[in-house]
């Protein structure tokens, strides 16, 4: 098949080491595992859920599912496999809440390790340290709505997040963790002190930035490759109770970028800054109003969205109802410095719990109409921002000519803020300080042969991507998917050789995280 087909462009990119106590193992992980003493179970026959991904492209059928119910199961399983040696073949992948893209969850022929089995219950996370130090100890299997929810219940959140929480701690980790926060706090990988993991070789290790540093920052978007998130200890800060949150128009981008690169420079600015790009809606304000409401109802409803290419300047500013009059003041005094459309300001007032969970609002209406589980033709970039002006007036209303099969998300960042050990992370980003995140997050109508079927979405997506190598504009992809070795050396640049030693260190037989196909199992 096109997939198989795809899988035979590895090759051997490095030799085995000197395979360890090789045994000669019947390759059949029913009869292999038989002799592990586990505190959970594998599954063999009830396969199919771990066969498939939010993506819903791409199906690759284990041999067994396990499901672990402590650590040293997921341990002695990879333990049992790497001393198996290359003629097993096996591979195992963590599986979290399986909303990757392109299979990276899956194994084929191999062993899915169901994370969200090992998640303890809530309350058993453990809230420790005063002050500046607070952070929460969750399982990698942990949802991160639930720990928001459990996290809330001591009056404290995580600081970084994604737009959609119920993603599994370790999921996110192993790619970033980027959302309106992100150009504060930088990714949920820079607010991690310590995780616990275990490595290609089944071995259990805690790491952090002082002990085992080199596995820490491996780990940390490193697509899975290097071991498997167990346990990770999230930084907390004092949550708020309420969230005030703003949309507001521009139809000229350079005004758009400038307000956005402005506001994520200030040192007191909203708390959440993204944006999202309308191409061709009609009715768009009305869609908005069961939610926000115009500032001034009646300009709001002279102004026509109809055909043009908007860009819609999102941020929120968090606070408690006790802190209500010096926010309105600081909030206006950031507004009135801004270049947007004055008859397009909309406001909502919401719980923050509301506001983090908002995403799960439109899964819900989009399931009750059957529209969640299609095909998921995702691009996510990162485009260095020197180069963000050319890209939009070539992407946005020429290679992409509408918006209505999903949304389009576009918000600046400022790597100058983050945390410099950032850059010891599998992370790969432009090099200059601010970059965007932009995102189409298209839903393609599964059989459709028209502009919304998957087909045409994804040689649009291709469009995109040719349109930016061509014209030199240095992207690099978020949640990468490539088929190739070279791809991937390419993606990775100056940090492949890093990439390349640390797997060889930590995961030598490839047996990990195979669905990204970025390494071939060693035979
Ligand atoms: P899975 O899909 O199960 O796994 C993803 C990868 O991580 C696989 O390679 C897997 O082997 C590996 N993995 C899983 N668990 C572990 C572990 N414990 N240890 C080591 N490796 C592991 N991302 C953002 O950054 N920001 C967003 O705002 C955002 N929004 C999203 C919204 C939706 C609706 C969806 C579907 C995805 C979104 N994502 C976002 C992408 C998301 O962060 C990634 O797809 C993430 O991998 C999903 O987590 P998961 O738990 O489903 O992981």
């Amino acid at each position: 098949s096109k997939l198989f087909s795809a899988n035979q462009n590895h090759q051997k990119i490095f030799s085995p080491p000197p395979p360890p106590q090789q045994q000669q193992q019947d390759s059949n992980p029913h009869a292999a595992f038989d002799t592990l003493d586990l505190d959970g179970h594998f599954s063999f026959q009830n396969t199919a859920h771990a066969s498939r991904d939010f993506g819903n492209r791409f199906f690759f059928r284990p041999a067994a599912v396990l499901h672990p119910k402590s650590v040293s199961d997921i341990a002695s399983t990879v333990k049992h496999v790497y001393e198996m040696g290359p003629l097993s073949g096996l591979t195992v992948a963590a599986r979290g809440h399986g909303h990757s893209l392109q299979g990276q969850s899956q194994a084929d022929g191999g062993i899915v390790v169901n994370m969200e089995s090992l998640t303890r219950r809530p309350s058993q996370g453990h809230l420790r340290g005063g002050g500046g130090g607070r952070y929460v100890d969750v399982s990698g299997g942990e949802l991160w709505i639930d720990v928001l929810k459990e996290t809330l219940k001591q009056g404290l959140a995580p600081k970084s997040w994604t737009d959609y929480l119920h993603l599994t701690v370790g999921g996110t980790l192993s790619n970033g963790g980027i959302s309106g926060q992100a150009f504060r706090h930088g990714p949920q990988i820079n607010n991690v002190q310590q995780l616990e993991v275990v490595t290609g070789k089944g071995e259990v290790v805690t790491c952090s930035e002082k002990q085992n540093a080199e596995l820490f920052f491996s780990v940390l978007g490193g697509l899975g490759q290097f071991g498997i998130i167990t346990r990770a200890r999230i930084s907390l800060e004092a949550a708020p109770d309420m969230v005030r949150w703003i949309r507001v128009l521009y139809s000229d981008f350079s005004k758009f970028s400038t307000d956005q690169e402005h506001l994520i420079s200030l040192d007191e600015s909203f708390d959440y800054i993204e944006g999202f790009v309308i191409i061709n809606r009609t009715g768009l304000l009305n869609n908005w109003r069961s939610s926000f409401h115009p500032k001034d109802p009646v300009q709001a409803s002279q102004f026509v969205s109809d055909g043009k290419t908007l860009y819609c300047l999102e941020v929120a500013k968090y606070y408690n109802s006790h802190h209500d009059d010096a926010l309105l003041q600081q909030i206006q005094g950031l507004l009135s410095k801004l270049h947007f459309i004055t008859s397009t300001l909309f406001v909502s007032e919401v719980s923050y719990l509301g506001f983090l969970d908002r995403v799960h609002v439109a899964e819900m209406k989009l399931r009750e109409q059957g529209l969640w589980e299609v095909p998921h033709p995702w691009l996510c970039l990162f485009i260095p921002g020197s180069k963000m002006d050319q890209f939009a007036s070539q992407v946005f209303g020429s290679i992409v000519t509408d918006s209505s099969n999903g949304p389009i998300l576009i918000y600046a960042l400022n790597q100058s803020k983050w945390n410099n050990n950032i850059k010891r992370t599998s992370l790969v980003t432009p090099r200059e300080d601010v970059i965007y995140h932009v995102s189409f997050l298209a839903s393609a109508v599964p059989s459709s042969t028209g502009k919304d079927g998957l087909d045409y979405i994804l040689a649009r997506n291709q469009r995109i991507l040719d349109f930016s190598l061509g014209a030199g504009i240095g992207l690099k992809q978020y949640l990468p998917h490539y088929t190739t070795q070279e791809d991937w050396k390419g993606h990775f640049g100056s940090k492949w050789e890093v990439f390349l030693k640390r797997k060889l260190t930590y995961d030598p037989l490839a047996v990990l995280a195979p669905g990204h196909r970025i390494f071939k199992r060693q035979y």
